[in-house]
């Protein structure tokens, strides 16, 4: 699950451009319109970036579920960013929301979290029926699970949706660290998270808040992949409060992956990676 020295493979890295949380008030460079997200991505996507995780925003800024939005934005990253692989959201985080129809637009990969988390100011909700719900769906309609993880536990769920043919191997994490009420972002707890894993899973890792670089490290060091960007965090430097770019934070992780010594996959060697074919396929 993880390697040593120059086992180590290609990485993929995962742009997590806007989220949920981040404000234009809290940081004017987060992306809140499609045509910002788009732009964004494009040029993540010229430094290296093989893998997009997107929300959507409705008029107002505020995070939404809408499908047009959704089909705006997806449409627009296939257009600009040939082969890269588009992970919807699917949060439990937006009360109402109808969180399977962005299924419909067939993305790549969609976000399943397999449990609930109580954040300092949030609740991601997902019971039990609605994870069953979206797994299924997600099976139907050919879209990969990125299987989040704020805990530990929430691998023996996908154990267990496995189990029941629900999930079928070989599954993706990406682990999710950091946030309070989630687990911390020590390297001991991803290499915990790591070998808790079912065997043949690839994953990877990020560390929410002031953790983001940390454990962007660990995971490029260990064989994961990485997640990047102003949706876990909105600032460089937590000391000074200085805030950050998506475009900052995607040459920074380029750059730690060259000093560590591993390639960056393309998005065609990502495909490969996680076993997709190719896009809107
Ligand atoms: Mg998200």
């Amino acid at each position: 699950m993880y390697y040593r020295g120059n086992e180590l493979g290609k990485l993929i890295i995962q742009l997590a451009p806007t989220g949920i949380v981040p404000t234009k008030e809290s940081n004017p460079s987060v992306p809140v319109t499609p045509e910002e997200i788009i732009g964004q991505t494009i040029t993540a996507y010229r430094l290296g970036v093989s893998s997009v995780h997107i929300h959507a925003r409705d008029e107002a800024g505020r995070p939404t579920t809408r499908k047009d939005i959704y089909e705006e934005i997806i449409a627009g990253i296939r257009k600009t960013c040939p082969g890269i692989i588009i992970c919807a959201s699917t949060s439990g985080r937006i009360p109402g929301g109808r969180r399977d129809e962005v299924l419909d637009l067939a993305p790549d990969m969609a976000s399943l979290t397999p449990g609930s988390v109580t954040f300092r100011d949030s609740i991601s909700i997902n019971p039990s029926g609605e994870i069953m719900h979206l797994a299924r769906e997600m099976a139907r309609q050919g879209v990969k699970p990125e299987i989040e993880v704020f805990e530990a536990g929430f691998i023996n769920t996908a154990r267990y949706l496995q189990k029941k043919g629900i999930l079928a191997a070989p599954l993706f994490f990406n682990f999710l660290m950091g946030s309070l009420g989630s687990i911390p972002a020590d390297v001991r707890d991803l290499v915990y998270l790591v070998e808790s894993l079912p065997e043949g899973s690839t994953w990877a890792a990020a560390g929410i808040g002031r953790f983001q670089m940390q454990v962007a490290a660990a995971a490029i060091l260990m064989g994961g992949h990485v997640r990047i960007g102003l949706e876990d965090s909105i600032y460089r430097d937590y000391q000074e409060r200085t805030l950050t770019t998506n475009e900052e934070l995607v040459k920074w992780v380029v750059g730690m992956a060259q000093c560590l010594g591993r390639e960056i996959a393309s998005p065609r060697e990502a495909r490969e990676i996680l076993g997709l074919g190719s896009p809107g396929g």
